[in-house]
């Protein structure tokens, strides 16, 4: 067991395929640790990220503290070292809510779409988390019918995410780079509705906006080259912005 800021680090709730889930002392707070371990393809392509866990815990603490600032609730306390962050204990919703500012990705791919179509307005889409069915779109009616989410935790996460894609809009812009899309997961706790897991180059997409270049995980999809390198100059840049 290691003591870490007072908070004891106790047995492995959870392992998932970048990040572990620990119990603490308090059942109200679990830590979560971020891996290097990077998949695509629903697991098909694996392989390692050097300090990617490192660049995803920094980057989400950072941007979950932003978002908390302008009055989100998310599930963040704080961070405890390189890897590990102190969280609240939640249930997480089996959803991956997407949100879509530009085409790209499966969208281009299900729908014909030319990548890089600026979209009229978000786009919400959600997905089944289960990677034995290769998390499948479902609807507002499969949500509620089959008891994932409430009409009412439906609505609030709805409202959410398009408020973060503002929040991420702005901060990612001041960066100097744009948010094409992004995944969001949410969990419930006693208090409601909270937004959960990561935001990171694992989980959304930004392309430099002067040039178009690519900076999140399509550079490890795609076997573009120098993954860690652009994953650090995102935390780099956004670091900068926080910090004025
Ligand atoms: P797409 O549906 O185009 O594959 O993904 C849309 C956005 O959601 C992208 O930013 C992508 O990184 C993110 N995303 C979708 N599914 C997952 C997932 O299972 N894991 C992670 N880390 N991100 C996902």
């Amino acid at each position: 067991m290691v003591k870490d800021k007072g908070i004891e680090k106790k047995e492995m709730l959870y392992e998932g395929k970048a990040k572990q889930v620990y119990v603490t002392e308090d059942a109200s707070k679990v830590i979560v640790y971020f891996k290097d371990d990077a998949t695509a393809f629903n697991g098909k392509k694996k392989s390692q990220i050097e300090g990617k866990g490192k660049v995803n815990n920094h980057l989400s603490s950072l941007i979950y503290t932003y978002l908390e600032g302008k009055g989100v609730k998310t599930h963040f306390i704080q961070r405890l070292s390189d890897r590990e962050m102190l969280v609240k204990a939640v249930t997480i919703i089996p959803l991956e809510i997407i949100v879509r500012n530009v085409a790209a990705g499966s969208m281009t791919r299900q729908l014909g779409v030319k990548e890089g179509t600026v979209l009229k307005k978000p786009i919400v889409e959600y997905s089944l988390k289960k990677d034995e069915l290769g998390d499948p779109f479902v609807n507002e009616d499969h949500i509620i019918a089959l008891e994932w989410a409430t009409e009412e935790e439906l609505n609030k996460i709805r409202s959410e995410a398009l408020t973060i894609n503002k929040l991420l809009i702005e901060l990612f812009s001041k960066a100097g780079l744009k948010l094409i899309d992004f995944k969001l997961e949410f969990g419930v706790n006693k208090d409601g509705v909270l937004l959960a897991d990561e935001i990171s180059p694992d989980t959304c997409r930004l392309w430099e906006t002067r040039t178009g270049r690519v900076m999140d995980k399509d550079r490890f999809r795609k076997d573009m080259g120098q993954v860690s390198e652009h994953y650090e100059e995102v935390l780099e840049r956004v670091s900068k912005v926080l910090a004025v």
